[in-house]
Formats: C-alpha cells, structure tokens, sequence
C-alpha cells in the first residue's frame, strides 16, 4: 500500500525530531496532504497507527488536513486553486492548466512531551 511507505518516511522525520528534542514520546503529528495526491485519509491514518507500534509515536494522535493544489490558467491568466484532478479551472472551466505541487503529503507540525 502507498500509504505505508508514506508513513514510513514520515515517522523517521518524526523520531529523528523526538530524538533530537530528548522527548519521552510523539503526542500528536498533523499531516498535510495535496488534493492531487491520491492519498486517502483513512488509509494514511490507518497505516500510521500500525508503522507507529513500538516507537515514540505509537498512540499519538494523528490530525490530516487535505490542501488544495496551486495551479495557473493559460486562457484566463490567473492563479487558482485545483480540488480534484478531473476538475477545470473555477473561472472559466479550462482545463489548460499548468499545475505546480499539490501532489504529496508534509508534516505540518509535531507535538512531543
Ligand atoms: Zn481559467
């Protein structure tokens, strides 16, 4: 699943700052993740909960927030946001768009104790 290795690579930048704070465990992560990413909030939090077992993370609490994408419209020349991959642009329904980001998952922030 995508979503595992996801999380995977999340929780080392995640233990790697618990460790570097001398922290006794991760309390809680919030996670970002583009609207174009594919990535479902219910696999994600799920994979989390089974990559954290054993590490300072296990039982933190997880927070997602889904982000829209940045993308630019050639036939109206403004910047706009995209919600969904089969969605055109919200001025005039184009969809010659040239779209930047929005394609993948960031920690936001990390709460430790
Ligand atoms: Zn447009």
């Amino acid at each position: 699943m995508h979503e595992i290795s996801l999380c995977q690579s999340a929780l080392e930048i995640i233990e790697r700052y618990a460790r570097e704070n001398r922290a006794r465990r991760v309390t809680a992560v919030w996670l970002e993740i583009g609207a174009l990413s594919c990535i479902e909030a219910d696999a994600l939090s799920f994979s989390f909960d089974i990559v954290c077992r054993d590490t300072l993370a296990e039982g933190c609490r997880l927070h997602i927030s889904t982000i829209p994408a940045r993308a630019w419209c050639w036939d109206c020349s403004s910047a706009i946001s995209v919600e969904r991959h089969d969605a055109g642009c919200p001025n005039c329904g184009s969809r010659n768009l040239r779209v930047d980001g929005g394609d993948d998952m960031q920690i936001k922030q990390i709460e430790i104790e």
